[in-house]
């Protein structure tokens, strides 16, 4: 075979002793005859043990290599079967793909990358494969760097959170590392059973160096970290406690919109803004309430000017409101205060809360109550830094992007090799 070398580079095949290329011009295809060199022939497919031959197997196979420019390449080879000591007949390892699949590794890191990279679209018209092939691909990626990689060494603080997916129905437990902001691991489920698998994962030793855990209240993660990390700090997750807060609020906001619609007998009548000023019925009242949650719920330095106008306007007529709004901001901004005044501000915002008359606040009241010494910790021990809420967002938007996988680990795979810290590399490069 003449420019051996050549077509060994350019199929990314280093490994293998090119036969033959041909160029199929209906199919509009190059087909590669290859053969895996001597040493890495006859080797069990699972786990790379020299093994003597057994058959010859199915015969001849073909796997999908990158293309040269506009032209879609294949590989072909026989796929003997080797006798492994511990498999058994298995079909023969090849250098340039993982065993038992139809892409080469060149493919499949090229198809990893771009789907941390690029639109669902552009990778699966680019590299001509549906997305659930894609989901395939990253898993088995994923499961190569995991395999390769130590993710727990030297983990002190962590967080743990739920996510859903799949519109809800689903949960993912994550867990993330505070000190490097990484996404450390994930598991399908949310109950004692899914944590309990992370801290065997992470080891007893490792369980114990452990210094710090922030969770979001719920009592199934409780219960398993003062069962594994006795010695942790258990902190409150900031992002959940103003969530909750941000959840007590819109409660006050649909009550009012209730009222109001009722008061306005089922009418609609539009609002109209003139000059800043507002006219409205109850039935506008209803109308503005029920749009009034984006500038209850954002911070006030990011409202626009029209949300802040919304906001003086229910100052203005409906004080039960705006005094529930009040308590959330002030939730929030403890979160962003040095831990003495956050002391004093927590006991101030308890006691506000407790005497607010606002039934779903007075609630909230008792669940910060409970949860008071660890939402201290987060503070004081500085893991009130929103890095839970922007690995949170971030997976949330993967979910999105992932919504076609056929499994949760396609999902988890993706947002591993998105968040954990081991981003694919294109193939060749470094
Ligand atoms: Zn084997």
């Amino acid at each position: 075979m003449r420019n051996a070398t050549l077509w060994r580079s350019l199929l990314g095949v280093e490994k293998a002793v090119i036969e033959e290329v041909e160029f199929d011009e209906d199919e509009q295809l190059v087909v590669a005859h290859v053969r895996p060199r001597k040493r890495a022939r006859d080797r069990c497919g699972r786990c790379g043990r020299a093994s003597p031959g057994y058959d010859r197997g199915e015969g001849r196979r073909r796997w999908r290599a990158l293309d040269l420019g506009t032209i879609q390449v294949v590989l072909e080879a026989g796929a003997p079967r080797v006798n492994c000591r511990e498999h058994g007949p298995t079909v023969a390892a090849v250098p340039w793909a993982r065993h038992g699949v139809g892409h080469t590794y060149a493919f499949d890191a090229q198809v990893a990358w771009l789907a941390t990279q690029c639109s669902k679209s552009a990778v699966t018209e680019l590299m001509r494969i549906a997305w659930r092939t894609v989901g395939a691909i990253i898993t088995r990626v994923w499961a190569d760097v995991e395999a390769v990689h130590d993710r727990f060494a030297g983990l002190r603080r962590i967080g743990i959170d739920e996510i859903s997916y799949k519109r809800g129905h689903r949960y993912l437990t994550v867990v993330v590392d505070h000190d490097s902001g990484r996404l450390l691991w994930a598991a399908p489920g949310r109950e004692k059973a899914t944590l309990h698998r992370f801290f065997d994962a992470l080891g007893e030793e490792r369980c114990s160096q452990i210094t710090h855990v922030s969770a979001d209240g719920a009592d199934w993660i409780s219960a398993v970290v003062a069962a594994r990390c006795p010695n942790a700090v258990r902190c409150a997750d900031p992002f959940h406690i103003v969530k909750w807060a941000t959840e007590a609020l819109d409660d006050v906001r649909r009550q009012a919109w209730n009222a109001a619609r009722s008061q306005a007998g089922g009418r609609s009548t539009r609002i109209r803004w003139s000059r800043g000023r507002i006219r409205q019925d109850a039935a506008g009242d209803a109308k503005a309430l029920k749009h009034a949650r984006y500038a209850l719920w954002k911070n006030p330095e990011n409202l626009t000017t029209r949300q802040q106008a919304k906001l003086a306007w229910i100052a203005k007529t409906d004080p039960t409101l705006y005094r529930a709004y009040l308590l959330k901001e002030g939730l929030r901004l403890i979160f962003q205060l040095d831990y003495d005044e956050a002391v004093e501000a927590l006991e101030a915002w308890i006691m506000w809360a407790r005497r607010s008359r606002i039934p779903t606040f007075v609630d909230l009241q008792r669940r910060i109550v409970k949860h008071k010494a660890s939402i201290l910790a987060a503070i004081e021990h500085g893991l009130s830094n929103g890095l839970i809420e922007s690995v949170n967002t971030k997976i949330r938007l993967i979910t999105r992007v992932a919504f076609g996988f056929k499994s949760a680990d396609a999902l988890i795979a993706l947002a591993m090799l998105n968040l954990g810290g081991h981003r694919p590399i294109l193939p060749g490069r470094r």
